[in-house]
């Protein structure tokens, strides 16, 4: 049993303004806008690769769903409702939409459709780097719609990014405590990619802002992947779906295809490292889960050759016993 996702892209509809840092176009690869047609098409097709007993969601993403024009937003909900009484989506329907769009009359609609997780673009916390990237909204407004969700009994999934014009590491940490002590169930985090045709892009050519690289992401972002799971929030996604447009159209920023696998390595060298650092210098075993031998081991070895740059020289070994996430025994040799 599996848990299948049907996405059907909705670039830009219903947002009221552009976001310093958003091209839906490219970002989903989608340049129409869909119709009751596609959601058929798309469920039709995506009946082929179901199999009985596996978890099927149908998601409305790329857009502010709850601000598209009612009538295109039932059409929408009326083709996906027909495969939820069928019972094809037995995870029924997901949208996600702008904090500043959520009333509770919407959501009783999305009730009546079918719909049960609301997936929120909250971005910061910060109310300062929520402006400068024209966001058109406060952080209030995500404290207000994350409560308004979850008492209309919808999950909730909160959305963040990193690295946004003005924003620092500390008030990205900060954004990950405040949306944790909202009760979300799920949470993305996207660290910001400059692409063509964005505000961002304009302010990187003119010198004014510089994204944070990889390098100096990837440790972030690993911080706050940990404090999310340490919390019981599922990460569903870290960094944006790997696509040949994204690196085609992309003009700075902390891309990766694999950018979740090298968090969950960084946060595997964190902990070999602060298990060592009391220990002497010398040869150690570190044992771990065997589906995670590559993570501790890092990418081209990296997280062995910081480690043999400290004094310990190290040999991953997956551990049947060890299943937990990050997990990690030390053995002498
Ligand atoms: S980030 Fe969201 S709200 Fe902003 S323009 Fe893009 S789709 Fe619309």
């Amino acid at each position: 049993m599996s848990h299948a996702n049907i996405a059907v892209f909705v670039p830009h509809r219903g947002c009221p303004q552009q976001c310093s840092f958003c091209n839906q176009h490219i970002i989903s690869g989608a340049v129409a806008q869909p119709t009751a047609a596609d959601v058929d098409r798309a469920c039709e097709q995506a009946k082929k690769g179901v199999a009985a007993g596996d978890t099927v969601q149908l998601a409305f993403f790329g857009g502010s769903f709850t601000a598209i024009e009612r009538g295109e937003m039932l059409e929408l909900l009326t083709a996906a409702k027909k495969y939820v009484d069928a019972g094809f989506l037995n995870g029924g329907v997901r949208v996600s939409t702008r904090p500043d769009c959520i009333d509770d009359d919407v959501l009783s609609l999305l009730k009546a459709y079918g719909v049960r997780a609301v997936e929120l673009g909250a971005q910061s916390m910060d109310d300062r780097v929520l402006s400068l990237n024209r966001r058109g909204h406060t952080a209030e407004d995500v404290v207000n719609a994350s409560r308004l969700v979850l008492s209309h009994g919808f999950e909730l999934g909160l959305q963040m990014m990193t690295g946004l014009y003005g924003s620092t590491d500390e008030d990205s940490l900060e954004t990950a405590r405040r949306l944790i002590a909202l009760h979300p169930t799920t949470a993305r985090i996207y660290p910001t990619v400059v692409l063509k045709g964005t505000r961002l892009e304009q302010l990187y050519r003119s010198g004014d802002y510089q994204p944070p690289t990889l390098e100096q992401t990837v440790p972030l972002c690993s911080r706050l992947l940990q404090l999310f799971e340490e919390n019981g929030v599922r990460v569903i996604r870290l960094g944006l779906h790997a696509q040949d447009d994204i690196e085609r159209q992309m003009v700075a920023g902390a891309y990766h295809p694999a950018l979740r696998e090298l968090c969950q390595g960084e946060i595997y060298y964190r902990k070999a490292s602060e298990q060592l650092q009391n220990r002497p210098s010398g040869d150690y075993q570190l044992l771990v889960s065997p589906a995670a031998v590559s993570q501790m081991t890092g990418q081209k070895k990296k997280n062995l050759l910081r480690l043999a740059q400290q004094g310990y020289r190290c040999l991953v070994l997956g551990d049947e016993n060890l299943q937990s996430p990050y997990e990690l025994k030390i053995k002498e040799l």
